[in-house]
């Protein structure tokens, strides 16, 4: 049996920056994934937007948190080298009911503190972003509200949190947790480990372990989400990040990314009982269709034809739970703020939806603080080192960096994906921080990630991951 201080099941954002957090102190950590990477699950698939905060009620942990990871997010990204874009935002609505909830939504961001925000006047938002339709009735600029690439974040958290000592055990499903001598007994299908306090970051399987020794307080009824991304010629179809309001409360999310593609969604539709159990981010056609129908409506001349993937997803909304004859029903009310569940020892992150990529670091770091209290320490390891590099991207690069560049690793001339402008070298150096497949290499170098796909890279890819594996 592995004995250890704090084991955290889960390596989505929230289990990678708790990792991240808990070995500012003097704890051992290994954190189980049931995947063979980082970032396979909601983490992956979400808006990547930086939020500024006005969106919650003023006062709730959700607020508090949301403001505070915002301010401190430029830092956080220099310190992780990962790309990150305060495009600022702009919420438009086009009638009564968009403006009654947009004018609400200002005055509780005014009313809470936040900083940068204002309603726009006559037609200055149809100024700011000239491709949105005509009409709108109301504007809300925010100032800080930015972008980031969700999955290099989670790698960028997770690589800093492995070279400071946390241990990272991948392919290792989480089948039991009992309480037992003085801690937790956690099994997978090959390993048993013994843990002092138990970190239960499992996203959408977050309330199963929590049973596994607990009796049911909370349960996750998911919706589903579906996305589409649009080429770089899109991404400047509009300059900041732009939230519809819809007269009927629905709504359209087009965030110019980090690496200039235009990403528009989610929708939400219902998830059915299997998807659930099978925490399947399956697309659907009807999500799609109401996309498509709501960029008609509010960016009349974008063309979709531009678009290159789509991609699913699902929240996770949590609703208290109650027994009855043995049998667990869902009470009517979802929670709507965030907590940390502490039970002796399980501290469980449950139904943590937007903006918990904005505060992974925040919360991870509350989450650390709690967990090492749990087990008596309390002092900061003075060699702890908040700082990581990156690859470093080819398509960063001036001319003349380039040139340098070359003359020093020539890999960095040989380019494998024309669409993204990624070059050997970086692959080879992917391979080396421990990526073994297409899509854990893509991800880390942006490979296979532009117009074609990967259709013309994969190869090439491939034969590198052969001759370096
Ligand atoms: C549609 C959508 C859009 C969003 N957009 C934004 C946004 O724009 N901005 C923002 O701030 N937030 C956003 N969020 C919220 C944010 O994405 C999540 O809060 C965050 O990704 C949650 O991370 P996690 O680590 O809890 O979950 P996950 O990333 O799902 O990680 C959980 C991990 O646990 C693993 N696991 C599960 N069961 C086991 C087991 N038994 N054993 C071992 N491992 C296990 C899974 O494989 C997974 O890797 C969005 C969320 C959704 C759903």
């Amino acid at each position: 049996m592995r004995k250890v201080d704090v084991l955290v099941i889960g390596a989505g954002l929230l289990g990678c920056f708790t990792a991240r957090n808990l070995v500012r102190y003097d704890i051992d950590v290994i954190v189980l994934e049931q995947h063979d990477d980082v970032c396979r699950g909601i983490s992956k698939a979400n808006t990547g937007i930086i939020y500024s905060g006005y969106d919650h009620k003023p006062g709730s942990e959700k607020y508090k948190l949301c403001v505070q990871a915002n301010e401190e997010f430029d830092q956080l990204c220099r310190d992780l080298d990962v790309p990150f874009k305060r495009t600022g935002s702009l919420m438009v609505g086009y009638g009564p009911a968009a403006d009654r909830v947009i004018k609400k939504k200002f005055n509780d961001g005014l009313q809470g503190g936040i900083k940068g925000i204002r309603l726009l006047e006559d037609s200055e938002a149809e100024r700011m972003e000239p491709a949105l339709r005509p009409g709108i009735t109301s504007a809300l600029y925010s100032e800080s509200t930015g972008t980031v690439d969700p999955w290099e974040l989670c790698i960028a958290a997770y690589e800093n949190a492995a070279s400071n000592g946390a241990v990272f055990v991948f392919g290792a499903k989480v089948i039991s947790v009992k309480r037992e001598n003085n801690g937790f007994t956690i099994g997978t299908e090959s390993e048993t480990y013994h843990a002092s306090a138990v970190v239960n970051a499992a996203g959408l399987s977050s309330d199963k372990i929590r049973e596994m020794t607990e009796s049911p307080d909370v349960r996750l009824y998911p919706t589903s989400a579906d996305y589409i991304v649009l080429d770089k010629d899109s991404g400047q179809t509009v300059q900041h990040i732009i939230f519809h309001e819809g007269e009927d409360g629905k709504g359209l999310t087009l965030v110019p990314t980090v690496d200039g593609n235009l990403l528009i969604g989610p929708d939400t539709r219902p998830s059915p009982e299997e998807e659930i159990i099978a925490e399947d981010m399956r697309t659907a056609a009807e999500g799609f269709d109401a996309l498509r129908d709501m960029c008609e409506m509010v960016v009349p001349g974008l063309d979709l034809g531009r678009q290159i993937r789509t991609f699913g997803s699902m929240r996770p909304n949590p609703f208290k739970v109650y027994e009855e004859n043995g049998v667990v029903l869902r009470s009517d009310k979802s929670i709507k703020d965030i907590r940390i569940m502490e039970e002796d020892g399980l501290l469980s992150l449950i139904g943590i939806k937007t903006p918990g990529l904005t505060f992974s670091n925040v919360l991870g770091r509350l989450t650390a603080d709690k967990a090492a209290s749990y087990i008596g320490k309390a002092e900061l390891r003075a060699d702890f080192d908040p700082v990581r590099k990156g690859i470093i991207r080819a398509r960063d690069l001036t001319l003349g960096e380039r040139a340098d560049m070359i003359a020093k690793d020539p890999g960095y001339g040989e380019i494998i994906c024309s669409c993204m402008d990624v070059t050997a070298s970086e692959i080879r150096q992917a391979i080396r921080r421990g990526a073994d497949d297409f899509e854990a290499i893509r991800r880390r170098t942006g490979c296979g990630m532009g117009k074609c796909q990967g259709s013309r890279c994969r190869k090439r890819m491939m034969d590198i991951l052969r001759r370096e594996g």
